[in-house]
């Protein structure tokens, strides 16, 4: 009889992969799973690492997740992420300086203001036009840019979208809809800080030749 409840158990254990775990735990490791950047094993590793540190860690990280479930939302006047119908960004005189900073995602906004070089406002689209996958202008926050730029006495827009097929085509829409209206520019494009020339691609090399400039 015991040796049969082993056998029981061992079966479940190799199942699972998880040895005894609960249901809910079970549950749980699905979830973390479906994180960016989180497979099985590694939510498995950090569900056992926030069981072990239960008051510390996991016990306030359920809390603060909470508090952002019922709170996140976009701003309704940039899309960025905040717990307020305009964000901090937006509510700041100090960020009123006529440039509007134009992203794809709020992860870019956040990556923007990280390095903490730019003072204005931002324009989050919510994605890049894509004949592929029939996203035209009205699917992203490009008509409200357009009204921005009308409404805030804006007079340059940073066009800060990621260097790829759909994000110049969004970048060449934008400037269209915004010509004569204000300032439009980019980001340069070129050879990253640190970056060494031989381990560039071609289009690379082309960029930051082509956007050359004195030294
Ligand atoms: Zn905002």
């Amino acid at each position: 009889m015991v040796s049969a409840c082993l056998l029981i158990s061992k079966c479940r254990s190799e199942a699972t992969g998880v040895g005894d775990a609960t249901q809910d735990i079970e549950a749980l490791i699905d979830l973390m799973a479906r994180l960016p950047g989180l497979g099985p094993r590694s939510a498995r590793r950090a569900v056992l690492h926030l069981i072990k540190k239960r008051a510390r860690l996991m016990a306030p990280l359920a809390t603060a997740m909470q508090g952002v479930a019922d709170s996140a939302r976009e701003c309704l006047q940039c899309g960025n992420i905040c717990t307020s119908d305009i964000c901090d960004i937006c509510t700041s005189g100090k960020r009123a300086n006529g440039e509007i900073c134009v992203v794809e995602d709020v992860a870019d906004l956040w990556a923007m203001e990280r390095a903490n070089v730019f003072g204005g406002r931002y324009h989050v689209l919510g994605g890049t036009l894509s004949a592929l996958d029939a996203i035209g202008p009205e699917d992203l926050r490009i008509p409200a840019l357009v009204r921005r730029v009308a409404d805030e006495q804006v007079t340059e827009v940073i066009l800060a979208l990621n260097a790829t097929v759909d994000g110049q085509t969004t970048a060449h829409y934008i400037a269209d809809q915004l010509s004569n209206r204000c300032a439009v520019t980019s980001l340069a494009q070129g050879v990253p800080i640190g970056g060494e020339l031989d381990y560039l691609d071609d289009g690379t090399i082309t960029a930051a030749l082509r956007a050359r400039k004195g030294v």
